[in-house]
């Protein structure tokens, strides 16, 4: 980190270096300071805000025993384990014919089949709107998230997170052509991101405009079609989207972006589910299962 330091710091101010350097490696905090340059996001629709505000709300009230008395994993007990997940972001979670559960497939739904059948449950899958997960996990909707999703810091305090199963980072989807070769580069392009997902934060936290779409496929299209310039999303699912599409490749910038974890939420305090998903997770993680899945769904593993 000393080296990406001083090569950053050739290249930003002293303010724009720690705001890079807090916002990409899973510290999404600064995501409530920087309400005014998510605006346009809010063209788009506001869900970010909501996440926010209830994200604060549920910290600055005394939300502990709220969530200590909420239900946890009610379903749980009657055999049937509830994940929430988008299933827009391939390969972890997408729509299928033939799911491995439902009409669900990819890693994260192979993951949660597996937790739940080695608990002696079945599990079923809630698909929602990402910005809308820990909200639905928080009010007992579901019992956990399992979605591609980040361990941030802002989301630590509003749930718990399982140990991490996946490593990924934030990367830039361009034209073949393009002539961005590192994240400063996007400084005067039109940017592409997903609402609520970190890679927004990223892009936020670097000052730049950008426009947030709902879905990974959108924000692609938009830079298809020569609407817009990069894409920044995470590396995995950009592969894939690189390799569905012609004319795109991956630009990675090690220096701008931090790895992230992948992780599955519960509600906090619900140390009976995350102890079961852990010895679970951490199982397949030993016997190699994860990352046999990861190389099946994604015919070149990212990590
Ligand atoms: N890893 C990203 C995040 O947590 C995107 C996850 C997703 O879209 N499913 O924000």
């Amino acid at each position: 980190m000393k080296k990406a330091t001083k090569v950053l710091a050739l290249l930003l101010s002293m303010a724009m270096l720690t705001s890079v350097l807090t916002a990409c490696g899973g510290d999404a905090a600064a995501e409530t300071t920087d309400a005014t340059e998510t605006t346009e996001a809010a063209d788009t629709g506001a869900e970010t805000a909501d996440t926010t505000a209830a994200a604060d709300t549920e910290t600055e009230a005394p939300a502990a025993d709220e969530a200590a008395e909420a239900p946890a994993a009610v379903t749980a007990q009657e055999g049937v384990l509830t994940f929430g997940t988008n299933a827009e972001f391939p390969p972890f979670e997408f729509v299928a014919a033939n799911g491995v559960i439902d009409q669900y497939d990819g890693i994260d739904m192979a993951i949660a089949k597996q937790i739940a059948e080695e608990n002696g449950m079945t599990a079923a899958i809630e698909n929602m709107e990402f910005d809308s997960l820990l909200i639905a996990l928080q009010n007992g909707q579901i019992d956990a998230v399992i979605a591609g999703m980040t361990v941030t810091d802002e989301r630590k305090e509003a749930v718990d997170f399982s140990t991490p199963y996946y490593t990924a980072t934030q990367v830039m989807i361009v034209k073949e052509d393009s002539d961005i070769a590192k994240a400063s580069d996007m400084a005067d392009k039109k940017i592409c991101v997903v609402q609520g997902y970190t890679g927004e934060t990223c892009v936020s936290d670097m000052g730049y405009d950008y426009e947030a779409f709902k879905k990974g496929t959108e924000a692609v299209l938009e830079l298809v079609n020569g609407k817009c310039d990069v894409v920044v999303i995470d590396s995995a699912t950009a592969q894939k989207y690189v390799s569905d599409n012609e004319g795109l490749k991956i630009v990675e910038d090690p220096e701008a972006f931090d790895s992230e974890e992948y992780a599955i939420a519960v509600q906090k305090g619900n140390t009976e589910l995350l102890d079961m998903i852990n010895s679970t997770i951490e199982a397949k993680l030993a016997d190699s299962t994860i990352s046999e899945l990861s190389a099946q769904y994604l015919d070149a593993d990212s990590e």
